[in-house]
């Protein structure tokens, strides 16, 4: 690692998440590795997963999928989102399984040979984004995809409130069942719970569950106690003193009133540390010190209540700033900050608390 910037995922405590949720669950798990595993690294959470007991993956188009399989993972594979129905055919090739989630996209997919295309039927339960509501376009929809072929495998719903609202779930739920009742087929997936309704809403009407954030031991639950595989570091590069009434930054945001010790560090908006951060605390050496002036696109600056060590470790998030909290500061949720931290930020795999692997830009060797 050359920058010294890097987010570290400890792979035990990945592992003992997945694991969590199997067993709470007594379910098929779908790992969901969206968005390179929610920026975790895809290839491998889909690793860990499989060693936990994982029956399929998820992600969110066909580049997903395909990105995947370039990397050889050649198991289960489901996309949650649209797909344009000319990719179709070649999708069907390579057995990755795709949502069909209205007439429109059906008498889409129809026109493409898409004979042997896995299908899982999106129903919309009350999420409003894609999904069949009404239960006779559903069976239509699957009476038509099977006489061309299709295997329709599958069939879910995603729970828009599965953190916040028992009865709205509850609703969904209900809804959830009626729609599968009324098309008499036997379908091999049933699926409808997010990590926070495997974690706590424990029904048993599906068979499988679709686990995402929880992997990286985020929960709204107080019972289930998971682990925090997920931290992001960088590295105190240089330490200053400045007089008072030095400004700081672009748009000279900050003076300083007194004699203050300023340090730089190498991370900026251009690895996910977006400028909304200024202001907010970071922890170095036991102290936690504010940044000072604007985020810059690679460096940021911050006060510091003494001279502090060049090299010294600076903790973005981790152990002493919960990622929860840094997203309550930033109005925001930890998906979204765990997905805002770019490719430019080296990732280091732990195991035991040691380094096992990493992934990095330069594409050098990973295992270390
Ligand atoms: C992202 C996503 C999930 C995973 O949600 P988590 O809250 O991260 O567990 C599950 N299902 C669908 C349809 C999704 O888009």
């Amino acid at each position: 690692m050359y920058r010294k910037t890097w987010m570290e995922i400890d792979l035990d405590a990945l592992e003992y998440n997945i694991r969590m949720a199997k067993e709470i669950s007594g379910k098929e798990l779908i790992a969901v590795v969206k968005a390179d595993g929610y920026g975790m690294g895809d290839l491998e959470v889909v690793n860990s997963a499989l060693c936990c007991g994982a029956s399929m993956m998820a992600v969110s188009s066909c580049d997903e999928a395909l990105i995947l399989r370039n990397k050889g993972y050649e198991g289960e594979l489901l996309i949650l989102g649209h797909t344009d129905p000319d990719e179709l055919p070649m999708l069907a090739e390579k057995g990755v399984a795709v949502p069909a989630y209205s007439s429109s996209w059906v008498s889409g997919a129809l026109q493409q040979n898409c004979s042997g295309l896995k299908v899982h039927m999106k129903v919309d339960t009350g999420m409003n984004r894609i999904g069949f509501h009404d239960s006779n376009e559903l069976n239509q929809a699957i009476q038509a995809l099977k006489q061309h072929g299709c295997e329709v495998e599958g069939i879910f719903t995603h729970f828009a409130c599965a953190d916040t609202d028992e009865s709205m779930t509850a609703r969904q739920l209900e809804r959830f069942k009626t729609l599968c009742e009324s098309t008499g087929h036997t379908f091999r997936w049933i699926h409808c719970d997010n990590s926070e309704a495997t974690l706590t809403l424990r029904e048993s009407f599906s068979n499988a569950c679709r686990f995402g954030i929880g992997m990286y031991g985020i929960t709204a639950s107080n019972e289930v106690k998971l682990k925090s595989p997920v931290s992001m570091y960088s590295t105190l590069v240089y330490v200053k003193q400045l007089p008072a009434g030095e400004t700081i930054g672009y748009g000279a945001t900050y003076e300083t009133t007194e004699s203050e010790w300023i340090g730089t560090i190498p991370v900026g908006y251009a690895d996910g540390l977006i400028r909304m951060n200024q202001g907010r605390h970071l922890y170095i050496d036991g102290e936690y010190v504010p940044i000072v002036g604007r985020v810059c696109m690679d460096q940021t600056m911050v006060r510091l209540p003494r001279q502090m060590k060049e090299g010294s470790v600076v903790e973005l998030f981790g152990s002493h700033l919960p990622i929860e909290t840094m997203a309550e500061e930033l109005g925001t949720i930890p998906y979204e900050i765990f997905c805002l931290i770019s490719e430019r930020v080296t990732r280091i795999y732990t195991r035991s608390g040691v380094p096992v692997s990493e992934r990095n830009m330069r594409m050098e060797d990973s295992t270390l």
